[in-house]
């Protein structure tokens, strides 16, 4: 049995065409695969929503069907949003995005209201009433290495972009009927590999723009930016602190009681300093300029290394005579004056 094109949506026999327009969008907003991921109820629905629509936005096609109760024929609808929709968006260079894989910074990608502003709500057919509007910033996550954080490095971000739709130019109706390769929203989502190069000495959490890459501007207004907000991988040795690094140096009791020199790994590589005689453990050095460069003065930040001073683990007899002696050079008890409380 031939479907009831008018009751699917949801009007009357004499409906007209801006009726069945309306009632048209109405209900492809409702169950849009968009927002009914999963759902293969509004899948049905959202297919015999179109049919119908092709059916009876058609003068020609609608009289055939009031006639004959059918259409002969494609009834119009070619595009599968479905095959789309899910998990992951297929460009056409192949390239597979899953949009989990940035679970949190799509935030700005999808936005429906955007996606469908210009379709549903601000220009209606025939009336060119489109405003200037720039693009929304969007925002997404990459993490990195601590040295390449360091360094600098660039890296390669599948971007998720809404740009209009060239089938149609972006009107979103192709010969009265929806157009089919963005199924009359205008505009369609285009997935690129966007090479941004991130600046030497990023921080953890630090954003780094990227103008022009955000969605795009409507009635030829500009993009918005896109903002790559970066975390950096922590590292078991090399601590930051704002533009220094934190490390520490263990050294023997004679090295921090005689002095001598030690080799101390930095960001620049390997510096020989010296430890001034009598060093106790817990003191801090600093070697300048061995820092992380600053990303907007330019100018680097420090190395701080802290000296511990390490124990033999073995205890023999002989070592127990030099502790022995070693105490005895210690003019009284080191916590003596400390208070025994509050
Ligand atoms: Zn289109």
């Amino acid at each position: 049995m031939a479907a009831d094109y008018y009751k699917t949506l949801g009007v009357k026999r004499s409906a007209d065409a801006k009726e069945i327009k309306k009632a048209y969008r109405k209900l492809a907003r409702k169950f849009h695969p968009d927002v009914n991921a999963d759902n293969p109820e509004a899948e049905k629905r959202f297919k015999e929503i179109q049919e119908a629509y092709a059916v009876l936005s058609d003068p020609e096609k609608r009289s055939q069907y009031n006639t004959f109760g059918r259409v002969d024929g494609d009834p119009g609808v070619s595009y599968d949003p479905f095959r789309q929709a899910g998990a992951g968006w297929q460009d056409a260079g192949g390239f597979r995005v899953n949009v989990d894989d940035f679970a949190g910074a799509t935030g700005g990608f999808h936005d429906l209201s955007d996606l469908f502003g210009e379709f549903f709500g601000g220009a209606r057919a025939g009336q060119a009433r489109r405003r200037t509007r720039r693009g929304a910033d969007q925002e997404l996550e990459v993490e990195i290495e601590f040295a390449h954080a360091v360094q600098g490095t660039s890296v390669t971000i599948p971007v998720q972009r809404q740009v209009g739709c060239t089938t149609c130019g972006g009107d979103g109706s192709s010969g009265g009927r929806p157009c089919p390769s963005c199924h009359g929203a205008g505009v369609v989502i285009s997935t690129e590999r966007l090479r941004v190069k991130i600046p030497e000495g990023v921080a953890d959490g630090q954003r780094v723009r990227v103008a022009g890459k955000g969605a795009e501007g409507r009635g030829g207004g500009k993009p918005g930016d896109l903002f790559v907000r970066v975390r950096v991988r922590a590292d078991s040795f090399f601590k930051r602190d704002g533009d220094d690094i934190r490390t520490t140096i263990p050294v023997t009791f004679s090295e921090a009681y005689r002095g001598g020199e030690v080799e101390v790994g930095t960001v620049h590589g390997p510096v020989r300093a010296k430890i001034p005689a009598g060093t106790n453990s817990g003191r801090t050095f600093r070697l300048r300029g061995k820092g992380v460069r600053n990303m907007k003065t330019r100018a680097f930040g420090d190395h701080l290394y802290t000296v511990q001073i390490v124990v033999p683990k073995v205890v023999s007899p002989a070592g127990e005579e030099t502790a022995r002696s070693i105490s005895e050079l210690y003019e009284g008890n080191p916590r003596a004056g400390l208070p025994s409380g509050i």
